[in-house]
């Protein structure tokens, strides 16, 4: 039985003054429920949440990571500096990242890698366009983002990571996948890691992400091969972030 994961991505978004009231809330909230819940802050507020998160039920998680252990890479941040601040999770290829900052299944992978070394779990963020889905593409597009991760390190790699399926025309749009159009990506995924290695699939949380809120949770991490999800805006409001994990508790 895989246990349920919500993880908030909460994205460019907070102040110190805001992180404070939600990460009470959030912390108080979870308290008691059987599911995972994981926040990933912006790099700067990570001190801050590991402080008022400490000893709590809430794991904290950052939102990208360098594939570089260390050296001349202005702006990044690697995952040991990431442990320091008490991080179990980090996401890697979220769309943002591949669209907006250029990165690449190699480079992904890599970072991949690089989290994975550290002793981090990457969640592994995979979804198509629009124009993809209208193409009939979406699990070529996901397949080959999986594939950038198991041809390179085998099948093993998926065994201390997750996966997250956010088709990109859901992201922050209010258009959510239907149940149904995202059990089928999801049992496409494990099917493809179940080709390599039953065990690894069955164990392999896949979490869905695109515009998860309180009235659509319950719904979505009904179905068979969701395991919980990637939230970003809800994760923002404390209510409608506590009610999401609620719906990953039944
Ligand atoms: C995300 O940022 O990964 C995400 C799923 O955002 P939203 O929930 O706002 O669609």
């Amino acid at each position: 039985m895989r246990r349920k994961l919500v993880a908030g991505n909460w994205k460019m978004h907070g102040t110190l003054q805001k992180n404070a009231v939600l990460l009470e809330e959030v912390r108080r909230g979870v308290s008691g429920l059987g599911c995972e819940v994981a926040v990933c802050p912006p790099y700067p507020y990570l001190g801050q949440a590991q402080s008022i998160l400490a000893g709590s039920a809430v794991g904290l998680g950052a939102q990208s990571v360098s594939e570089h252990a260390f050296g001349a890479y202005t702006g990044e941040v690697s995952a040991a500096m990431l442990l320091e601040f008490g991080c179990r999770y980090v996401l890697v290829g979220h769309s943002e990242r591949r669209a907006l900052h250029g990165e690449t299944d190699a480079q992904v992978a890599a970072k991949f890698e690089a989290a994975r070394n550290a002793g981090l779990v990457p969640i592994l963020c995979v979804g198509e366009t629009l124009a993809e889905r209208q193409a009939g593409r979406t699990e070529s597009v996901v397949a080959g983002q999986l594939s950038a991760i198991l041809d390179r390190f085998g099948v093993a790699a998926m065994a201390a990571a997750v996966v997250a399926y956010e088709p990109v025309w859901a992201i922050g749009t209010g258009i959510t996948a239907s149940p149904a159009q995202a059990q089928a990506v999801h049992a496409a995924i494990r099917a493809r890691v179940a080709a390599r290695d039953a065990e690894v699939a069955d164990g392999l949380r896949i979490l869905y992400g695109g515009s998860v809120k309180p009235q659509n949770a319950v719904e979505l991490f009904g179905q068979a091969d969701i395991d919980g999800g990637l939230i970003g805006g809800a994760a923002l409001v404390a209510d409608d972030f506590l009610n999401i994990c609620l719906a990953a508790n039944r």
